[in-house]
């Protein structure tokens, strides 16, 4: 008999069993969305030199000290600043230098009065007002000093991340890369995408979903193509599988007489054949296979997502670094959901905003292996068991997409 968990007992063995992925320098237009396994120092200060925040002359604030509208004071002007070049001469008593904003500070300035303050002619600026040194300039590390932390140890890279590192002059970080996660499916009834399917066929499309699923989080998907109901052929491909981190696998998990991936691994000790109180989604396979994380998920496509971020989701995040929680919305239930007597249900709703609060719509319970369904949900609504759930309750949503509710043009009722 196989063993019976919890959601969470069946997550909690997949996390205490899947490694941390080894850190790699990758080019910093390659690390977005990793995880950054050591913290990067500036090795220089940013900004590295003074710089304008102004388009103006910079002057000498103790040269004009007693300028008023009046009585302003009469500056040489003796050169410019160039954006991208260092300042000529040092700007000398009685003197100004137009620097357009961001250009280097010239040495002897201290203060930039910007154009609209100046009146400009021949060769010559006036100035009608004091200003304070450091006025309108930028010193050098005013964002950070040499050597302080630019971007610490465990920050998930995201644009202002790689910017930050682009600025302090990275060109390559150590991350822990994005794994591959090889794909497979199992079934004599699929038929690839474009063939016409005969009776009792159907088209392929877990692969499809799922290395959706495994690009949104975050990973790299390889897929290694379909695999008939048949133990021999599938050891046989699962055995040498494309280069890659991670198999995963869907369909054939179940006890029926042709499932490939339960006849296979019959009698290893290396793969995990489990039953979790989940609906859908009760039928797992677990372990480790030529050296690399195994899962099989159950086929029904339904199933296969839920499976999916439940267990795997978290697998691979913890592997790369990442939080292993799962991201439960907090949602308020409008419709009905029935519970099941013994394991936690999931059912496709779909989310809006009102106001503060997310309203997640169900309608109706239907089978669950409807996949034109799920294409119109915005997230799986969790109904405990034993819970039945009626408008207005609590709930816990897994998001099954990344847009916000608020950007969605899809909103309306769950059909
Ligand atoms: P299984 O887990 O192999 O017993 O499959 C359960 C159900 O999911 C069956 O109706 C299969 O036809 C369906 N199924 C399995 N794998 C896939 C797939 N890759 N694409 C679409 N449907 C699938
Ligand atoms: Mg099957």
């Amino acid at each position: 008999m196989r063993p019976l968990l919890s959601v969470d007992e069946y997550r909690e063995r997949i996390l205490a069993a899947v490694p941390l992925t080894k850190p790699a320098d990758l080019p910093l237009d390659d690390a977005y969305g990793c995880v950054l396994a050591a913290s990067v120092a500036a090795p220089a200060a940013l900004p590295a030199f003074p710089s304008s925040a102004m388009d103006g002359f910079a002057v000498r604030s103790a040269d004009i000290a007693v300028a008023t509208k009046r009585l302003p004071i009469r500056l040489r002007v003796t050169g410019e600043v160039l954006m991208g070049a260092a300042p000529g001469s040092p700007v000398e008593q009685g003197c100004a230098v137009a620097v357009p904003t961001g250009g280097m500070m010239p040495a002897g300035a201290d203060t930039v009065v910007a154009f609209e303050g100046c009146r400009v002619e021949e060769g010559t600026v006036e100035i009608t007002a004091p200003q304070r040194p450091g006025r309108n300039v930028r010193p050098a590390g005013e964002d950070l000093l040499a050597g302080e932390v630019l971007v610490r140890e465990g920050r998930r890279l995201g644009p202002a991340d790689l910017g930050a590192l682009a600025a302090g002059g990275a060109s390559a970080v150590r991350v822990f890369p994005r794994l591959r996660v090889v794909i497979f499916s199992t079934g004599n009834e699929l038929v690839e995408g474009g063939r016409q399917t005969r009776p009792g066929q159907i088209h392929e499309s877990n692969s499809f979903m799922l290395r959706g699923l495994v690009r949104r989080a975050g990973a790299d998907p390889v897929y290694a193509g379909r695999i008939p109901d048949d133990a021999e052929a599938f050891l046989q491909a699962i055995s040498a599988p494309p280069e890659g981190d991670v198999l995963l696998c869907s369909g054939g998990v179940s006890a029926g007489k042709d499932d490939p991936v339960r006849r296979a691994f019959a009698g290893s000790d290396e793969v995990d054949f489990i039953q979790v109180r989940v609906q859908p989604g009760r039928p797992q396979a677990f372990g480790r296979w030529a050296g690399k994380p195994f899962f099989g998920l159950p086929g029904n496509p339904m199933a296969s997502l839920v499976s999916f971020e439940l267990f795997v989701r978290p697998a691979l995040h913890r592997m790369m670094g990442l939080p292993a929680e799962v991201a439960y919305l907090q949602a308020t239930l409008d419709g009905a959901l029935e519970a099941a007597a013994e394991a936690v249900r999931f059912v496709p709703v779909r989310l809006n905003r009102d106001g503060a609060r997310l309203v997640a719509r169900a309608n109706g319970d239907r089978r669950s292996n409807q996949l034109a369904r799920l294409a119109r949900a915005d997230g799986l609504a969790e109904v405990p068991p034993g819970r039945s759930l009626g408008t207005g309750a609590g709930i816990r949503v897994v998001s099954i997409r990344d847009d916000d509710p608020l950007h969605s043009r899809h909103s309306g009722p769950l059909v």
